[in-house]
């Protein structure tokens, strides 16, 4: 292996070459599909409104009939029936009627027009007025007196105004998002096809690790790592498999490794990689498939290694990652190594996250000849929005330690700070990228 350190977009760009959407396709409800990815696209099954209906509770009239209604020469018409939500109307609407109309009723035949009841009197059998536009509840009024003329077509919500049934909804590759599960549910779509989620094996080495919650005995850690990726594994939008907590030595990493390469589309090993004596996880890589160790030029994420293994059962070979036993490191190298690989497969087009401009607020240090991503918080105003500069630059300053064991600055940071690799030291005042957390 050569000294050289390997720049991040170029071990980015080398585990994702070759790496394409998973071709298997699922169908499921849109409410179930929320944050995959289409598979094909998505045609209306009814159109949006279904038929004309009201806007507003009212009245349906013929335009012509209040053509001269207005303050002072109020537009008397006898009232013969009624449309409510989810009932078929019970009349039609001859010339000097009306017919009393619900918020998304539909339009009784014969009506042109919608007058809200804002702008009527309801009148009972005896010609005695209510008060004026109170609200459309209550008894079916015998007349009403209509004080202002509307136009054909007022508050009328027409039939596939918003979709036409069989139109082109949404698109192969879109995302289903919240919205996206509203429209398809709307034009009713029962069922949508969408990408497969990548499986992901999880495993844990270390003859120190122990599951959380065990007996740590004298020299023992709790396991942060496994539970930790299987969590940026679902918060991907890949399903985790449990290859549990491995001693460190061969057989026992690489039994489990098999089972990953049998169940999974990416394995993801913490720990183990370095050259130490008891480091086996290389020699579990080589011994199942080809493996890459590199130096990559970033801190933290400390060793790294990165393999593929062909297994007959599958179209392309599963991925194998090698990620730094420290937590913060394996999280760092997850984030920039393993999440755009995951993305890439689910079939999103955006494969990494957010990046926004900040200011730094103290001095931070790094290695020199590393890209630094260092974790920060943002300043917040009262409302908690993160406070910009003048130039929209958000004010950032360090959320704790910075060493790559400490979990409380990585859960307590909002964002990783991203420090050019030529740097040993940036001041305060320092505009550097800022990768977000938690934005999609
Ligand atoms: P390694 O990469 O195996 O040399 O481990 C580097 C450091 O990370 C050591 O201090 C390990 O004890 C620690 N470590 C390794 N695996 C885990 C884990 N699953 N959870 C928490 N710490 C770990
Ligand atoms: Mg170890």
């Amino acid at each position: 292996m050569s000294g050289e350190l390997l720049p991040v977009e170029a071990a980015q760009a080398t585990v994702l070459a070759g790496v394409v959407p998973l071709a298997d396709v699922e169908h499921a409800a849109p409410e179930a599909a929320l944050g995959r990815v289409l598979a094909a696209s998505l045609t209306a099954a009814v159109s949006l409104p279904p038929w004309d209906n009201s806007a507003m509770d009212g009245y349906a009239v013929r335009a012509q009939d209040v053509a001269g209604a207005g303050e002072g020469s109020a537009v008397r018409l006898t009232v013969v029936g009624e449309s409510r939500a989810g009932t078929a109307p019970d009349a039609r609407v001859l010339p000097e009627t009306a017919v009393r109309i619900a918020t998304g009723a539909p339009l009784p035949p014969g009506a042109d027009a919608v007058v809200p009841v804002e702008l009527t009197t309801p009148l009972d059998a005896a010609g005695n007025a209510g008060a004026r536009g109170r609200d459309a509840a209550g008894p079916l009024p015998a007349a009403c007196l209509v004080h202002e003329r509307v136009e054909a077509g007022n508050a009328i919500r027409r039939r596939g105004g918003d979709v036409g049934q069989g139109d082109e909804i949404a698109r192969t590759g879109d995302l289903v998002t919240p919205a996206v599960v509203a429209l398809a549910s709307g034009a009713g779509i029962g069922l949508v096809a969408v990408r497969r989620r990548p499986v992901v094996g999880v495993l844990a080495t270390g003859d120190e690790v122990r599951a959380p919650g065990t007996d740590l005995g004298e020299a023992g850690i709790p396991d942060a790592n496994g539970p930790g990726l299987r969590a940026l594994v679902r918060d991907a939008g890949a399903v985790p498999l449990d290859l549990g907590i491995a001693v460190d030595q061969l057989e026992d990493v690489e039994l489990r490794l098999r089972r990953g390469l049998a169940e999974a589309d990416i394995v993801v090993v913490s720990g183990g990689v370095s050259v130490g004596p008891y480091d086996v996880v290389r020699s579990a890589f080589d011994a199942l498939g080809h493996m890459n160790l590199w130096r990559v030029a970033v801190q933290p994420g400390k060793p790294f290694a990165f393999g593929r293994a062909d297994v007959e059962t599958r179209a392309g070979p599963v991925l194998m990652f090698g990620l730094p036993g420290n937590p913060v490191s394996s999280f760092v190298t997850f984030e920039l190594f393993v999440r755009p690989v995951i993305r890439r497969l689910a079939g999103h087009a955006t494969l990494h996250r957010q990046v926004d401009r900040a200011i730094l607020e103290e001095p931070v240090s790094k290695s020199q000849g590393r890209r630094g991503y260092q974790r920060v918080v943002a300043l917040r105003d009262a409302n908690g929005s993160p406070i910009r500069d003048r130039k929209g630059r958000v004010r950032i300053r360090l959320a704790g330690g910075q060493g790559s064991h400490m979990l409380s600055s990585l859960a307590a940071a909002d964002a990783l700070a991203v420090i050019p690799e030529p740097l040993a030291t940036a001041e305060a005042g320092t505009e550097v990228e800022l990768r977000w957390l938690d934005r999609g």
